[in-house]
């Protein structure tokens, strides 16, 4: 039989690979099944297409509109992860497995587009953080907004998460408006291709959004300019390589790795043989040995536990892990597939190497193991024992991509920390511990060398979501070693493919910029009450100013009686005058809120449906009897929540005879259209 052709994707064609293509191996059968690649690949072609095409296409839409894309985008590959799982064994992987990279990946694209619609306006601005007094009066304000860099965004993405690890990034690069040319790893492409087809035959995406490349890049980094962005997740070296392109660093491109990471597990000096803790540490190390055959980015590579318990855990490991199934990953029995390819193979076998210079191996012999006669790249699970870990180096500095790893002894917490930081920067560190303090030193003196610190105990087990696991909310990537990246993290991956920039200017130039009142706006005056008009018809800074309403001594006697609040301030004058914050007896905080609400409201049935809460509530100055209040009700944001109603976001100020604001707040309604 032929091989198979795995195509590429340029400004909306299919490529079919050509004399530059490269074969790929099943990993099963170490067979080639497949070839990819292209000797001439129009990288100016593609970067033309997404720019002029895709850019403004996806720029068109907000971020709610992307968001709504992303979110039918992953319910059609939902519908279609069958042919996916079918074609993903090939990967040496198995259904467990596939689980990880196609539901998984599915699920991060689910995150992002919940979040875009929760966390993003409906509109093409996203505000970062508060407007900023800069002037005295306030007639010159500051603000920091991000909008989509205008370029593309190249994703480079290793060969064991060909699903997970192409959504993971195109997710975020989507929800900011950023087309993506996504190039998978060449041993593992034909999954990616399969999923980029399954996308583009939905119609869901707009021209230009996404483009393949199987197989090599060529020269397009060379083409790349400041508006680009490139997101690679492989090894050190050609991570090194891709970083120091002189183009890359000539025009400052944002450049992204996830790389090589001695990533550690430390069992806490409180935890005995016996406890929940510790049966729990050793399913998470056997967990992270064997998932995917151990090639993880997250895997667990270094094993630290007390050393009066080092014999107590090695040797249940080895329990463990004789139990593990090794073998064609289409077979229900089978707990561990093949690694990727002979190559990967060969690359971890040289690795342990290395690593055996300085540990001794207690489990798992390559070439007795009962698929060494395989032609597959199988590989049993390895754990070596390192009885010198402070002297040692390669231990520290190897990543063996595959089921290997090392365990070692630390004398108290200060030492496994240490140890842990040995690393020089990993993706995530686990300590399984029940004690609060040892948890609180982990992640004050190991904190700045982890990207992720994750704490588990007989507490938090029963949901723990597993120590190699990143999840779409969390940020994924590490200092030093790791690559120095950081990826997802919810919103705060999207922002990686936007650019922030300081706004100076008056309200009115910041409100008209961000689509959002700010304070000092020019007011807007309703036509008619605001709660008797529909969402669509409120303009941002509308305002009503009520009428003003005296508090008296019986309404405070009231609502302390009706409420059951007779707390002393409300009650006693010579006491309320010892409080330092009070002259006399004063108005419940409350009381002012519900006066308010009495002084603005439309009785009547509107498009007003509900009110869903309030934000940034202050109590300025109190008001004690006597006092007059009065409500300015302003129309600060909209945001188009379904096909029914929107939500409407007003600031109110409450303030007294005097002009003075006794109290501010953000008051949320459901309105309907
Ligand atoms: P590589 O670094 O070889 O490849 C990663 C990606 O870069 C692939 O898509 C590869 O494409 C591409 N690439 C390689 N050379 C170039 C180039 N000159 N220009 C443009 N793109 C290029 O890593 P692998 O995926 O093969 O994995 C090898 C090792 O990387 C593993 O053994 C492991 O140690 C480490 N790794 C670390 C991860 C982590 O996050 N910690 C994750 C995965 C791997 P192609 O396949 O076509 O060569």
């Amino acid at each position: 039989m032929g091989l198979q052709d795995i195509s590429s994707y340029v400004a909306g064609h299919w490529v079919r690979p050509d004399s530059g293509a490269r074969e790929i191996e099943n990993a099963i059968t170490g067979q080639a099944f497949a070839r990819a690649g292209n000797a001439t690949l129009n990288a100016g072609t593609m970067l033309e297409h997404a720019r002029t095409v895709g850019g403004p296409n996806l720029r068109r839409l907000s971020f709610h509109d992307r968001a709504r894309m992303l979110k039918a985008l992953a319910l059609h590959l939902g519908a279609h992860k069958q042919a996916l799982y079918d074609l993903s064994f090939a990967t040496g992987a198995t259904q467990a497995d596939h689980l990880i990279d196609i539901d998984g990946g599915i699920g991060t694209m689910l995150v992002f587009a919940s979040k875009g619609r929760r966390e993003m306006p409906d509109g093409h601005v996203y505000v970062d953080g508060d407007v900023e007094q800069i002037s005295r009066k306030g007639s010159f304000l500051g603000q920091h907004i991000c909008t989509p860099l205008q370029g593309v965004a190249v994703h480079i993405n290793a060969f064991n998460f060909p699903v997970w690890g192409m959504l993971e990034k195109l997710a975020p690069a989507l929800l900011a408006g950023m087309p993506a040319i996504v190039k998978p790893a060449t041993a593992t492409c034909y999954v990616t291709e399969l999923a980029v087809r399954i996308m583009l035959d939905s119609g869901l995406l707009p021209e230009g959004a996404l483009q393949l490349v199987s197989g090599s890049l060529g020269d397009m980094l060379d083409h790349l300019d400041c508006q680009d962005v490139v997101s690679f997740t492989g090894s050190t070296n050609t991570a090194l390589q891709l970083r120091s392109n002189p183009n890359i660093l000539q025009n400052s491109i944002r450049f992204t790795a996830e790389q090589d990471s001695l990533n550690g597990s430390i069992l806490g000096p409180d935890v005995q043989p016996g406890s929940p803790e510790f049966d729990l540490f050793l399913k998470e190390v056997q967990r992270e040995m064997t998932t995917k055959a151990g090639q993880k980015c997250t895997a667990i590579r270094r094993i630290l536990a007390p050393q009066s318990s080092i014999d107590a855990v090695i040797n249940a490991l080895k329990a463990r892990l004789s139990e593990i199934t090794v073998g064609d990953p289409t077979q229900k029995e089978t707990d561990m597939g093949a690694l990727v390819s002979a190559a990967q193979k060969r690359d971890v076998l040289a690795k342990i190497a290395l690593i055996a210079s300085e540990a001794e191996r207690v489990f798992g012999e390559p070439d007795t193991h009962p698929m060494a006669q395989s032609k597959g790249a199988f590989l049993p699970p390895m754990l070596f024992h390192c009885a010198d870990p402070d002297n040692a180096a390669h231990i520290h500095q190897t990543e063996a991509f595959g089921p290997v790893s090392t365990i070692m002894g630390y004398r108290d917490i200060d030492h496994a920390i240490a140890l842990l930081n040995r690393g020089k920067g990993s993706l995530v560190a686990s300590v399984i511990t029940h004690d609060p303090d040892v948890a609180r030193q982990v992640a004050l003196s190991a904190g700045a060398f982890h990207g992720r610190l994750y704490f588990n105990n007989r507490d938090s087990m029963g949901e723990s979501t597993g120590h190699g696991s990143p999840l779409p909310h969390m940020v994924h990537g590490g200092p030093g070693r790791a690559g120095g990246g950081e990826e997802l993290g919810g919103i705060r991956a999207v922002l990686h493919y936007m650019q922030r920039t300081a706004i100076q200017g008056s309200p009115d130039i910041l409100s008209a910029i961000t689509g959002t009142w700010v304070p000092g706006t020019a007011e807007v005056q309703a036509p008619a009450h605001p709660f008797t008009r529909g969402f669509y018809a409120l303009m941002i800074g509308e305002t009503i100013i009520t009428a003003s309403r005296t508090v008296t001594t019986e309404d405070i006697e009231h609502f302390a009686a009706f409420t059951g609040d007779t707390f002393y301030a409300h009650m006693d004058s010579e006491a309320a005058k010892r409080n330092p914050f009070f002259p006399d007896r004063v108005a419940h905080g409350y009381l002012l809120l519900s006066f308010a609400a009495g002084l603005f409201v439309d009785p009547d049935e509107g498009p007003v449906l509900a009110n869903t809460g309030l934000d940034n509530l202050r109590f300025m100055k109190p008001v004690v009897a006597g006092d007059s209040i009065k409500v300015r009700l302003t129309v600060k944001a909209k945001t188009r929540r379904n096909d029914d109603y929107g939500e409407v976001r007003w600031h109110v100020t409450l303030t007294n005879q005097d002009d003075d604001r006794v109290a501010e707040y953000e008051l949320l309604t459901m309105n309907s259209y």
